[in-house]
């Protein structure tokens, strides 16, 4: 059981809308303290799904991103701002969480993710891919299911989101590439050819920190198994039933 010991007056103060939550408590405010989420891609998805989980007083943020800050981002990319044009993705992206949360440890790299070694996400408790390509996507994937760690995975384009929670070590849960094989590799859809509202990464990005927030505290029921789809346009939710496929080439061989 949590105590008071263990979390300062003024922590209790700052989350305390989320202390006074049953299925968050001390204990759940201590889980999020002590979490380590791993972030890839600041872009617009990866933008709002770091500023709500440093607001909501995740311990560590490892953000991983290669690129730098272009006049075309700052549409839908909110941690970065006018100023930031030019600067690596992920410095923007740390002053700004900073300035929002200075006890929040911030982890930057500014690499891609393909290219990071499995021993750098040893002690990383959910994985969150916030990328815009089907690379990065499949390796988060294969990272996820070799090193057993959750993988919330989102994408957006246009005015339509969808997002999933895959965890590798529940018997019955598929995988990214359940849903999607290599061949997506040689159809490239990312808002960069196809464009993309605004708030539809935001929304979709904020969906993300949620589900990290609830995988780490155990509250409600992950998005395991479903896949959910919003349309901008029409203002509606689908969610649709995501088996795990046995002859996926990723997870088919994993043990049942
Ligand atoms: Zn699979």
């Amino acid at each position: 059981m949590a105590s008071l010991d263990e979390i300062s007056s003024a922590q209790l103060q700052r989350y305390s809308r989320q202390i006074m939550l049953p299925q968050i408590g001390i204990e759940g405010q201590l889980r999020l303290l002590r979490a380590h989420v791993f972030i890839i891609g600041v872009g617009g998805l990866g933008s709002a799904a770091a500023y709500y989980l440093t607001a909501s007083g995740i311990g560590k943020l490892s953000i991983c991103d290669a690129e730098q800050v272009e006049a075309s981002n700052l549409q839908r990319q909110i941690l970065h701002g006018s100023d930031d044009i030019g600067r690596l993705k992920t410095e923007s992206a740390r002053n700004a969480l900073h300035r929002l949360n200075p006890d929040i440890q911030i982890h930057t790299i500014n690499r891609r993710f393909e290219t990071l070694e499995p021993q750098q996400l040893e002690t990383v408790d959910i994985l969150l891919d916030a990328s815009d390509n089907f690379a990065t996507r499949f390796s988060a994937n294969h990272t996820s299911i070799r090193l057993g760690i959750p993988l919330v995975s989102a994408a957006a384009i246009r005015m339509e989101g969808q997002l999933s929670t895959f965890e590798p070590k529940h018997a019955d849960s598929p995988c990214y590439q359940c849903l999607y094989r290599d061949e997506a590799m040689d159809t490239p859809d990312n808002c960069s050819v196809g464009g993309v509202l605004a708030p539809i990464v935001g929304i979709i990005g904020t969906l993300q920190a949620l589900e990290a927030i609830k995988l780490i505290t155990g509250t409600g029921e992950p998005l395991r198994g479903r896949l959910l789809l919003f349309d901008g346009a029409g203002l509606q939710w689908r969610s649709v039933r995501l088996p795990r496929d046995p002859l996926c080439p990723a997870c088919g061989q994993r043990q049942r």
